[in-house]
């Protein structure tokens, strides 16, 4: 079976950044690519950030930290990451965006590489039929924030092979992981059944049920969530809802999964959630205050 040793990621986020710095701690050499040289260098920068408080906090060592943040490495040409052992693509929600990716990425691939995307609803099985090596590509689901999030949902396309499944479940295994197993299908588990709550939440908000506020306080209280569904909307990113309830009402064809109105406002006009400074919540003062 493959030994995993290098691992490049596409896409240096929220998510991405995330996955380098766990792997890079679980001891993986680490390639991060991003469109430009300067959103690499920012995720490089969050990555320090966030090990700095993981140290500060006594949950890594200091110098854990500084072997991690040496394997970490910049890639700014997308084609230097094909001879890893991994490539695991975490860019945008954004179907053709990772096409193109993988597309590009196909002809420069070692033969042993395996791919994995990130995606949190997108066919696993679309993705890989546009790349050299169906039987070598996954889905490796990592939930936000990646270093304190204990699952990693596997997904197989419909031509993944056993020892692709075998390899990735070790891996994520090897990261710290547990694992869950979800069939190709829209949004999968986790966000199948969490998006949908959280476009409810924002339809409650919509028809004036009750205020941003009352919303998150009512689920925190009342269903004793950690976070109030518009808070964990403006968390993951108000772009990537929304591209997954479009996902869920293209692929599964119910009227049930159709975007809020108000969702789609608030991604026209960039209010993304904390990623952007503003969602259902304005970040951009000392404590988050309510937009609506
Ligand atoms: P993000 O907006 O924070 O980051 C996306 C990154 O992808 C950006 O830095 C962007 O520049 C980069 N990118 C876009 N096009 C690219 C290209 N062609 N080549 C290289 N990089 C490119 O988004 P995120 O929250 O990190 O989400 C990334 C992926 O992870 C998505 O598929 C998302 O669905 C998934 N995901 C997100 C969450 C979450 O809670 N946010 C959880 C699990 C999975």
């Amino acid at each position: 079976m493959i030994d995993i040793k290098t691992v490049g990621v596409v896409g240096a986020g929220q998510m991405g950044s995330g996955i380098a710095q766990v792997c890079a701690l679980g001891g993986y050499d680490v390639m991060l690519h991003d469109v430009s040289q300067e959103r690499i260098e920012q995720g490089i920068a969050h990555i320090e950030r966030y090990m700095t408080r993981q140290v500060a906090r006594d949950l890594i060592k200091p110098a854990a930290m500084e072997a991690a943040m040496t394997r970490i490495k910049p890639a700014t040409e997308l084609q230097s990451i094909g001879g890893s052992d991994l490539v695991i693509e975490a860019a945008t929600e954004n179907e053709d965006t990772k096409k193109t990716i993988f597309k590009a990425l196909s002809p420069h691939l070692a033969a042993k590489t395996i791919l994995a995307s990130n995606t949190s609803s997108i066919s696993i099985t679309r993705l890989a039929s546009v790349t050299d090596r169906p039987g070598r590509f996954i889905g490796l689901h990592f939930m936000n924030p990646v270093p304190a999030m204990k699952l990693v949902e596997i997904i197989r396309g419909i031509a993944t092979e056993a020892e692709t499944y075998e390899v990735a479940v070790q891996f994520a295994q090897s990261l710290g992981k547990t694992t869950s197993n979800a069939e190709d299908f829209p949004a999968f588990i986790v966000n199948r059944v969490l998006v949908p709550m959280i476009n409810e939440a924002i339809y409650t908000l919509y028809e004036g049920v009750g205020t941003v506020e009352a919303i998150d306080t009512a689920l925190k209280l009342g269903a004793n969530h950690p976070m109030g569904p518009l808070e964990l909307g403006d968390f993951i990113g108000l772009d990537t809802v929304l591209s997954i309830m479009n996902v869920l009402h293209e692929g599964l064809a119910d009227s049930k999964y159709r975007p809020c109105p108000l969702l789609v406002k608030y991604v026209e006009a960039g209010w993304l959630g904390r990623k952007s400074g503003r969602g259902f919540y304005d970040y951009r003062g000392e404590k988050p205050v309510p937009t609506r």
